[in-house]
């Protein structure tokens, strides 16, 4: 054991998308990351939202960018759908599948029968993110909802990352479901629910896993629901304004610029920060106001101000004193 991050761990659990890759390019220092986990003896796991990859092709899609990845250590919302409904139905019945072909193979997979008319009389829908995705799919969907077949959504996250920004995630889909039918999935599988994570964490026996993501209504969220250690990296989706105005379900253990904060000292990471100084700034708070001063890491300022807005400050109330300070909170949006 050591006392960085990683080392104070026994399993290290990834999100993918915006941590370990963006879309298919690897998010510069991953490669080295895992690499120097692996040569550490940590044990590693991958847990995605994403259902449009089977656990084999994401392993390959990771080795493929370089970073060592084996198909076991891959958890995926379209396997953990699929075993579940497996779980709940007999086997070969019918299942409504919205979605891309990787979810089908997983249904199909579980021993179920994959559908895509109300006509085949499903017993489930199961809807995950799918490219190719269209009305005519959740047409059938909505009907085969109505007729009483039990609806799971894969996730809901609501967008994807991209490099051109956010695009329309399964969560969003979900949405057309929703609207049409006024009333919400009867299951969601992937995070923020804490399947995936207690899962990765039963499969390798760990007793101290911690769940790295670039969300907090998913990734972080999901590690809170299952009483884990987490760290949120600033690489993806979620911003310092997001964590300066998370709500308490929602807040990491630790906050750090990209992976590298893996191999630093746990407790500069710890958000919030308990006293007044971190790096070269200060805050000083009166009331429902706090200054920042100084300069320095933009993060260890983030993890400052943490400690003023989890307890009360709104984001509105946050004062610049220093031109340092001022230019962060206006790239932060503030
Ligand atoms: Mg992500």
């Amino acid at each position: 054991m050591s006392d960085h991050l990683a080392g104070s761990h026994d399993l290290v659990i990834f999100d993918l998308d915006g941590v370990v890759f963006l879309i298919d390019e690897p998010i510069p220092g991953a490669v080295e990351v895992v690499q120097r986990l692996r040569a550490d003896g940590t044990a590693i796991a991958y847990a995605t939202n994403n259902a449009s990859r089977r656990a084999a092709d994401v392993a390959a899609l990771l080795t493929g960018m370089g970073v060592s990845a084996e198909p076991a250590e891959v958890l995926t919302s379209a396997g953990a759908s699929a075993a579940l409904l497996a779980e709940r139905l007999p086997a070969g019945a019918n299942v409504l599948v919205v979605g891309a072909e990787a979810l089908r193979a997983e249904v199909r997979d579980a021993g179920l029968t994959p559908v895509d008319r109300l006509e085949d009389e499903p017993v489930a829908v199961v809807q995950g993110y799918g490219p190719e995705v269209g009305w005519k799919v959740l047409a059938e969907a909505v009907l085969a909802v109505r007729s009483g077949a039990v609806w799971y959504a894969t996730n809901t996250d609501r967008t994807l990352p991209s490099p051109r920004g956010p695009l329309p995630g399964n969560g969003s889909l979900v949405a057309v479901l929703r609207t049409a039918l006024d009333r919400e999935p009867d299951v969601v599988v992937g995070k923020p629910q804490p399947g995936l994570f207690r899962t990765a964490a039963k499969q390798s026996g760990a007793e101290r896993p911690l769940a790295v993501g670039d969300r907090l209504d998913t990734d972080i969220q999901g590690a809170v629901t299952a009483g884990i250690d987490s760290l949120l990296v600033l690489t993806g989706v979620s911003g310092p304004a997001d964590l300066l105005a998370a709500p308490a379900d929602r807040r990491p253990t630790y906050v750090a610029a990209d992976l590298s904060g893996l191999f630093r000292a746990a407790d500069d990471l710890r958000v919030p920060v308990s006293g007044s100084e971190a790096g070269g700034w200060s805050v000083s708070r009166e009331g429902s106001r706090v200054s920042l001063d100084g300069s320095g890491d933009p993060v260890d300022a983030l993890r400052l101000l943490c400690a003023a807005t989890w307890s009360g400050v709104p984001l509105s109330g946050i004062d610049p004193v220093s031109a340092e300070a001022r230019d962060l909170l206006l790239g932060w949006k503030i």
